[in-house]
């Protein structure tokens, strides 16, 4: 791999299919919201035969759980699907059926009727080259959602994109089985933070209530991903609690390239770890600063409801949800840090002017 690769630890290898040429091109114009998108959508899947389905780099609970049940849909209408990503599964979501068929490219092309995206509020977040010249479908929940497809469904109140695949699954008038309630019940659990976050609703409970009928285990797929940690994970999280610091309402934690190496801890080790500067009482808003390999600072924002952090991030360049978010910056640390903070002091004061009288003793409001 050469020094310019912009995708180490990917496989490098391509599709093994045709060059995708009839259709190049010859996508159609983007932009396409349609008034019943599950209509819209499983008329288009039920016209072609073979489908891509990829999302996010860096993939996530709802990423790869979302992808596979999708997989599993399109196997269910006796479609052909191929399951792509441009980043290795982590470790806590490999055990997910059909998670050894995800495979990890740089570039994708083959005799494809449409590339399903999901998770992904622009085409640049799946970090996959050749993508372009197809149909693209877009299923996504984010905030910064966007309409970058032929064929686009953003449901910002979702809990999860797997909370709309699921919606396919029954429109089509398919039986969901234990494997694809498995999945969607991750994408609940991971991306509600367990049932934690702003999307949790009365309909989310539902919803896993459904799937836990359906033959997903609440308890083994919350140990499979809360309680099958590698050491490498606690001894960074030890390196980033040394680091942090809080201002009034803001607090933060970072660490670096070093601590990566010196830890051994791989990307994944890094979730969750801006839980803990969030979960502060008085905190409103937060943030995990990661040094990268070639030196950019990713982060990761959170609030708990009062500051939008999916439009700061999108500010800079990133995206995602008002509750959470994310951002990759230049480096140094300490610069990044300055940027971040830049956009968030402003946000938690006004949060302060339009409380008269408050009292950070007095904090006490529930996440
Ligand atoms: P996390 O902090 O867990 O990596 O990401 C939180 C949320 O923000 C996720 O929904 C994720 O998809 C979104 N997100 C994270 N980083 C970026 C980014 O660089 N660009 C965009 N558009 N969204 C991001
Ligand atoms: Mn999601």
């Amino acid at each position: 791999m050469g020094a310019m690769d912009p995708n180490p630890g990917a496989d490098n290898s391509s599709l093994p299919a045709e060059p995708f040429e009839e259709n190049a091109n010859s996508s159609g114009p983007t932009g396409w919201i349609p008034e019943n998108p599950i209509t819209a959508i499983l008329e288009m899947l039920g016209r072609g035969e073979r489908f891509l389905v990829c999302s996010h780099s860096r993939p996530d609970g709802d990423a790869v759980g979302s992808m596979l049940a999708m997989g599993m849909l399109l196997d269910a209408m006796g479609k052909r699907a191929d399951l792509v990503t441009a980043d290795r599964i982590p470790s806590v979501y490999r055990s997910l059926p059909g998670a050894d068929a995800i495979r990890c490219v740089m570039r994708v092309h083959g005799p494809y009727d449409a590339a399903i995206v999901l998770e992904c509020d622009s085409l640049d977040r799946t970090r996959l080259r050749g993508l372009d010249p197809f149909y693209l479908v877009n299923i996504d929940h984010h905030a910064t959602g966007r309409a970058f497809a032929q064929l686009n469904w953003i449901d910002r109140d979702a809990a999860s994109v797997g909370e709309l695949v699921y919606r396919l699954i029954q429109a089509a008038g398919v039986h969901p089985t234990p494997a694809m309630a498995k999945c969607l019940y991750t994408t609940i659990l991971t991306d509600t933070g367990g049932f934690c976050y702003g999307a949790t609703r009365a309909s989310t409970f539902a919803l896993a209530a459904e799937l836990a009928r359906a033959g997903a285990d609440p308890v083994r797929i919350a140990q499979e991903i809360y309680y099958s940690a590698a050491m490498s994970r606690y001894l960074l999280l030890g390196a980033a609690l040394a680091s942090l610091k809080r201002e009034g309402r803001l607090a933060w934690l970072s660490v670096s390239h070093q601590d990566m190496v010196r830890t051994c801890a791989a990307e994944e080790d890094c979730e969750g770890i801006v839980n803990y500067a969030i979960s502060l009482a008085g905190v409103e808003a937060a943030a995990f600063l990661r040094e990268l390999p070639e030196g950019r600072i990713r982060i990761s924002l959170r609030s708990k409801g009062r500051v939008d952090v999916a439009s700061l991030a999108a500010i800079m360049g990133g995206g995602g949800h008002e509750n959470a978010a994310g951002v990759t910056l230049d480096g140094p640390i300490e610069r990044a840090l300055q940027e971040i903070l830049t956009q968030l002091q402003p946000a938690v004061e006004s949060i302060s002017s339009r409380s008269p009288g408050f009292e950070e003793n007095n904090f006490d409001r529930r996440v």
